[in-house]
């Protein structure tokens, strides 16, 4: 049995993890951690029997606690909980598929009990990246990719350790407004934004594709993940969403990873990695797929995704004040209290005039998203 621990569960990364546990049968849940969502998180209590669950919200706990009095489940709150999750001995992998900044703390914890990490909170190595990565080599544990497109590049790199990498090339889908201007994102509106194309995702990351400002956290999980420099990062936009990302070797050699999109598979890959296992669900067809096509992005329209670039140049803190702004820009959005073209306004205005901050501990990290946080409600 392999025993994992998973923080987020009752989101879009979590019950698709908890998808592969059920239709694998040899995956043992230990422990199960979601924010406020306590009727999910029950019924996956009732049905995978961890030892221990979290909800953030410590009257939600309270009454989860209650309702599941006849299991011998321990449940516990806020990040203490979380961290009580992080170091349990049980697990040997921790899934981090909470949002947000919040799981860097659960990281480090898990990664200094010696456990691997099943990373799909990629906002715990944009702003902490200098911290996590060293950390885990130093204990060596393995950082597994869950987003698709580092999942692909993992895949990619296979075999292949010894050998340069010459080139990253993330792929995009470029999202609902691919190929719009600004002018006909003016009136843009939530419902309009959270039609992504291809992929089925939490509400956050779907307007991060939007904004494209996703694929600007992924490159500096990329840069983090595979130790390039952020010149050797392209990104391709892959409108079918068929090539998850390619890597480019000294020789010209171009190694891909290509599937239908469906996120269980990187799931799967990381939990059991460097074992392939079957997977239910559809196969690439090449004789339906008419064609491929592969555009530049459109820095213009989408500079949220230009913003990463420079936010990843100028490092420290910066990519922290880039991810809390945004966090809170796609909130105020969803909120219908900003427009859609004002979410890199909001990130650009943090990057410059949040304090910089050259190597960041993890209050500082924390210190630059209450500084963002402060700055765009003072403003906006
Ligand atoms: P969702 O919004 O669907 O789920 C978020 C999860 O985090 C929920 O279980 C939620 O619980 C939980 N959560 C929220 N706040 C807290 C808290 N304070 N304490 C504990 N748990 C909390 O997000 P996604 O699954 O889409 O994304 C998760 C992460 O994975 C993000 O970092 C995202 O960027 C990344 N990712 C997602 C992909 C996808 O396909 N969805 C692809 C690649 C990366 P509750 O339900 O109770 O609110």
């Amino acid at each position: 049995m392999k025993k994992i621990a998973i923080l987020g569960s009752t989101g879009s990364i979590g019950t698709q993890t908890l998808e592969i546990a059920r239709e694998q049968g040899d995956i043992e849940v230990t422990a199960l951690a979601a924010g406020k969502n306590a009727k999910l998180l029950e019924a996956q209590i009732r049905e995978f029997r961890p030892k221990l669950a979290a909800l953030w919200d410590v009257q939600a706990a309270a009454s989860l606690r209650e309702s599941v009095k006849d299991l011998p489940v321990k449940v516990v709150s806020g990040m203490e909980g979380l961290l009580e999750i992080a170091t349990m001995p049980e697990p040997e992998i921790l899934v981090t598929a909470i949002v947000g900044m919040l799981g860097i703390r659960p990281t480090i914890a898990a990664i200094e009990s010696g456990k691997a990490i099943a990373l799909a909170n990629k906002e715990t190595l944009v702003t902490a990246g200098h911290i996590i990565m060293p950390l885990a080599k130093e204990k060596q544990v393995p950082i597994l990719p869950v987003d698709s497109e580092h999942s692909a590049i993992f895949q990619s790199l296979q075999g292949n350790q010894q050998n340069k990498i010459s080139k990253i090339l993330l792929t995009a889908s470029g999202g609902p407004f691919r190929g719009k201007k600004q002018e006909e994102l003016k009136q843009v509106r939530p419902e309009d934004a959270l039609k992504h194309p291809n992929w089925s995702m939490g509400r956050k990351i779907t307007i991060d594709s939007a904004t494209m400002v996703n694929k600007g956290l992924e490159v500096m999980e990329a840069k983090w993940l595979f130790h390039v420099e952020l010149s050797r990062i392209q990104v391709v936009v892959h409108p079918q969403s068929v090539v998850h990302s390619m890597v480019e070797y000294e020789d010209g050699a171009v190694v891909a990873q290509l599937g239908t999109p469906d996120m269980r598979l990187p799931i799967q890959y990381a939990l059991y990695y460097p074992k392939r296992r079957s997977l239910s669900g559809k196969r690439l067809d090449f004789f339906q797929l008419s064609s491929l096509t592969f555009e530049e992005p459109d820095l213009e329209t989408f500079w949220g995704l230009k913003l990463a670039f420079e936010a990843m140049e100028r490092g420290g803190n910066v990519p922290t004040a880039y991810n809390a702004a945004n966090e809170r820009a796609v909130s105020l959005f969803l909120e219908g209290k900003i427009r859609f073209l004002e979410i890199p306004e909001l990130i650009q205005a943090c990057m410059e005039q949040c304090r910089y901050v050259e190597h960041p501990n993890v209050e500082e990290i924390l210190g630059t998203e209450a500084e963002a946080y402060a700055l765009i409600k003072s403003r906006w």
